[in-house]
């Protein structure tokens, strides 16, 4: 049978129900996802070892061995069979086995000459080399020198995605098409589609990988900006309702706020009142360090908005942060009788469909959610204002989605506020978001304490626990955050592997990386008498909130994490915050995890661990204990490492496919990025709505995307 992209999974053969379900978990349901799913990194083949070299390296390595003998298969006690034959090369000879492969007897005659890949270790009195990969040399394929290494969910090996991709990429119907027209294409000099995606999968040579990488960034930031395009050429045709309010209700809502407003706040509410009064649509980013203060800014527009009659809705990227605005807010307008209702994925059909109603019938004022926002079935009544915070965590798509779900009653569209705490860089701004106003709020509410930050080695790891006792034991709670949630345990990974940029993944590195479990699992055994609890970005919704609110209401005093509780949650009671193997981090990414302390009366600290040696980490993350200016970080960030934590979610929690950056870097890849950004305006500027049919596959490729992202 022929396969498509748009066929599903089970398609593909050998996947039945079961794996079908298990690659589901991975958000793979049709052979698009399956064939989009690339690997995290490669196993290198060409570097060929002799057996003796093997033997003494301890390590999985390739080898090219002749066979020695015909495989004898054995009956063992435990009823398996094993398999025996001897393989040699001109440093020695040893012995591979297999268990419960019978038929591999014909597949080994003596004289033939296999690539084998596996470890040679000592068994007994002999070298063996067990249950390796072998692959036939001199065959009809040629060799390929790097594998593909997947990321996996469990019900699926690493031989498994490989066998089902390798079967994918075989059965696949005909060539896909081109998203990008083959004129840009030879004036970009990528290569095509079909040929990255084969060799992204598998790359002959270090070569096919890097032009299989080149043509996804440019594909990457050519579609990105098409997006840009359109979306700025819908804009200026659009036409939106103007919203204001009275002094006096100003000052009601003013007066209803807990805390004095900054001068920068105050500046901010007014350039947002001021872009709300005009009948073209608002699309404002207010960008603030963390903590200063930008929801309240968020909250007087939606005031603004729900007084002048209409409905505003805020998007957060996770639903801890999305429950934390609920609560908060609910506060804030239960007392000028504005009706608030949250909807987010983890709650309950029932508890949606009520939600779905009051958006739809206008009951709920203010709506607040995470992408359950812009699921399909979600209707508003009248729209106004969207709001979106952390902006920089949702792809495009996903911003206009939330835009495109206007009221069908009329052609006005909503005005748009997004909030960010990381400053997007100024000449990215320029060219691509110059449809885009920005605010700065430049400025911390008073008595902001500042985060005493020191960075330690391992040196210092029983004084660090005794602190962090010293401060549970004082009622106060600490944060924990590992860059890994587990030491991955896959055999395949038993050396050192190639990440897709060509660079070198050390298999040694990789398991001094603190991970979540490891830290939980020792605290908990070592320090019965505290509460300690692990949050990652694999739980559930649901798991992830309950964990959350239990932290927050102080039943949890050690929250050991991933970087999940980077975005927004506020625990005022938590005073310590401590980062496991800190130099793998962006400054940035940094600045936001210290952000989560410091945020109540008590003296609060942020303290890094790194047993880095390298003097460019020590004086990264030295700068970083001097400063607490976020602003300040991120340039210092942007010239160190590019803007990498723009995109945050790109680091190791990366959502499988939502965002739109695998590949490419704003800024690493400006000249890229011009180019591309030049070519989609021409290409738009030529044919507006995409319908000449050479750009039938961009359009495609454009719907597919947002598709996607919505997923
Ligand atoms: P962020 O900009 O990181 O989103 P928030 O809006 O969550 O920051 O504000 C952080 C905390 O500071 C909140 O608890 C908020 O109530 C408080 N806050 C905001 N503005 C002021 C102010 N002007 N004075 C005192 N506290 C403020
Ligand atoms: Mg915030």
């Amino acid at each position: 049978m022929p396969l498509y992209f748009s066929s599903p999974v089970s398609a593909v053969a050998g996947v039945g129900p079961a794996k079908a379900a298990a690659l589901k978990t991975l958000g793979i349901n049709s052979v698009y996802d399956l064939l989009h799913h690339f690997p995290r990194a490669y196993q290198n083949r060409k570097d060929v070892k002799t057996l003796c070299e093997a033997a003494l390296s301890g390590e999985k390595c390739a080898l090219v061995l002749s066979v020695g003998s015909t495989p004898q298969t054995a009956l063992l006690k435990n009823r398996k069979t094993l398999t025996k034959f001897t393989v040699f090369d001109e440093s020695g000879s040893c012995t591979v086995t297999f268990f419960n492969q019978g038929y591999l007897k014909s597949v080994f005659n003596v004289g033939d000459v296999f690539r084998f890949f596996g470890k040679v270790e000592r068994f007994r009195s002999t070298w063996q080399l067990s249950s390796p990969d072998y692959e036939p040399l001199g065959g009809v394929r040629p060799l390929c020198d790097f594998y593909p290494i997947y990321p996996l969910t469990s019900g699926i090996s690493q031989k498994v995605m490989q066998n089902i991709i390798g079967t994918a990429l075989a059965a696949l119907d005909g060539v896909p098409l081109d998203p990008i027209p083959e004129k840009i294409r030879n004036r970009a000099n990528i290569c095509s589609y079909a040929e990255a995606l084969y060799s992204i999968h598998r790359p002959k040579n270090i070569e096919s990988l890097a032009k299989a990488r080149e043509y996804f960034m440019f594909e990457e930031l050519f579609l990105f900006s098409a997006e840009i395009v359109r979306s700025k050429q819908n804009i200026s045709t659009k036409e939106a309702l103007p919203l204001s309010v009275t002094r006096a209700d100003m000052k009601r809502f003013f007066e209803t706020i807990p805390f004095k407003l900054t001068a920068a706040q105050t500046r901010v509410i007014t350039e947002i009142s001021a872009d709300l009064k005009k009948s073209v649509p608002m699309h404002r980013l207010i960008q603030g360090d963390v903590g200063s203060g930008k929801t309240i800014c968020a909250a007087s527009a939606a005031y603004i908005c729900i007084k002048s009659g209409f409905q505003c809705a805020i998007m957060a990227p996770t639903e801890i942060l999305a429950r934390q605005h609920y609560s908060d807010l609910c506060a804030l307008f239960e007392k000028l009788e504005i009706k608030c209702q949250l909807l987010v994925g983890s709650m309950s059909a029932a508890k949606k469909r009520e939600a779905h109603e009051k958006c739809a019938s206008g009951e709920a004022q203010l709506i607040i959610g995470t992408h359950a926002l812009i699921a399909e079935g979600v209707r508003f009544c009248n729209p106004g204002l969207f709001i979106t915070d952390e902006q920089h965590r949702f792809g495009i798509a996903q911003r206009s989605a939330l835009s495109d779900k206007k009221s069908e009653m009329t052609h006005f569209v909503p005005h748009t506020l997004a909030m960010t705490a990381t400053p997007i860089p100024r000449t990215l701004a320029l060219v691509l978001l110059s449809d885009i106003d920005i605010s700065i709020i430049d400025e911390l509410p008073p008595g902001r304490k500042k985060v005493s930050t020191f960075l330690v080695d391992e040196s210092y790891r029983t004084r660090l626990e005794g602190f962090i006792c010293k401060q549970c034991s004082e009622g106060k709670q600490v944060y924990i955050v590992c860059p890994a949630i587990e030491n991955s345990g896959d055999e395949e990974e038993d050396c050192d592997l190639m990440s897709l940029d060509g660079s070198v993944i050390s298999r040694k590195e990789e398991l001094k990386l603190k991970s979540v479990f490891d830290c939980y699992t020792d605290f908990t055994a070592r320090f019965p008498e505290i509460k300690f609890a692990y949050l990652h970005g694999k739980m559930s919704g649901r798991e992830k909130d309950k964990i959350m609110s239990d932290f927050a209401a102080g039943k949890i005093s050690v929250l050991i994490s991933t970087t999940v509780i980077e975005v927004g949650v506020n625990v005022p009671n938590s005073t310590l915050m401590v980062i496991e193997n800190a130099e793998r981090f962006g400054l940035s990414q940094l600045h936001q995890l210290r952000g989560r302390v410091g945020r109540g009366e008590a003296k609060s600290w942020c303290i890094l661990i790194s047993d880095s040696e390298k003097e460019e980490v020590k004086q990264r993350l030295d700068a970083f204990c001097k400063t607490n200016d976020g602003f300040e970080i991120a340039r210092a960030d942007l010239a160190l490492r590019g803007p990498g934590d723009f995109f945050a979610a790109l680091g190791r929690e990366r959502q499988h496919g939502k965002l739109s950056f695998r590949f490419a870097s704003l800024c690493d890849n400006n000249d890229m990025l011009s180019l591309a950004f030049a070519e989609a305006t021409a290409l738009i500027e030529d044919d507006p709505s995409l319908e000449k049919k050479e750009n039938e596959c961009l359009r495609d490729a454009l719907s597919q995307l947002s598709e996607n992202n919505l997923a």
